[in-house]
């Protein structure tokens, strides 16, 4: 009799330890989302961390193609590479929000409209210069600029080189005053 009652105390002590070792498990983890800087692909990142301390015993990564990065690797826009992950946006285990450059450019990798234009520039006028303006969409300073220019491009881009010469005159103010190799845009504003 009594050592059935110290096997359920053992148990229940076991039962205990094993639930709030599952609640530290559940709750104190840091989730964040980083961009790679060369080819826009994206990381997401979960740190299992003690409570309330920035001490990561164990992390799980998964790498995530965007628009852009199968854009890039469709078009050979980038050389084989280590992805170089900037930090965007994370929270948990006590902080509220951390932010960091990769937010910047994060949109971008995810705009449509961007990656269709790449594409385009790829085809009606080369890779290197695609590659020029992937440079600029990967910028933090200068991302949001080309997303404004991508702005009115069609999604499914344009038939022939005419009408891709058409649109490109009617931007031509934009793509001149803010695109690769434009005063404005080549002026580093550092952003926070
Ligand atoms: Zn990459």
């Amino acid at each position: 009799m009594k050592r059935s009652r110290l096997s359920r105390k053992r148990i229940a002590f076991i039962s205990i330890g094993l639930l709030v070792t599952g609640l530290v498990a559940f709750f104190c983890t840091f989730g964040s989302i980083s961009v790679c800087n060369v080819c826009g692909a994206t990381q997401t990142e979960t740190d299992f961390q003690l409570p309330f301390i920035d001490v990561t015993y164990w992390s799980m990564k998964h790498v995530e193609s965007t628009t852009l990065s199968r854009t890039v690797e469709r078009l050979n826009l980038c050389p084989p590479h280590q992805h170089e992950f900037v930090f965007a946006h994370g929270g948990g285990n006590g902080v509220m929000c951390a932010i960091g450059q990769g937010r910047h450019f994060l949109g971008a990798c995810q705009y449509d409209e961007l990656s269709a234009f790449v594409a385009d520039v790829a085809k009606y006028r080369s890779n290197s210069v695609a590659a020029e303006w992937l440079t600029e969409s990967l910028d933090p300073d200068r991302s949001s600029r080309v997303m404004y220019i991508a702005r009115s491009f069609p999604l499914t881009g344009f038939v022939d080189q005419d009408k891709f010469d058409g649109w490109w005159k009617e931007n031509l103010f934009d793509i001149t005053e803010m695109g690769p190799n434009s005063p404005v845009g080549n002026t580093k504003t550092s952003l926070p």
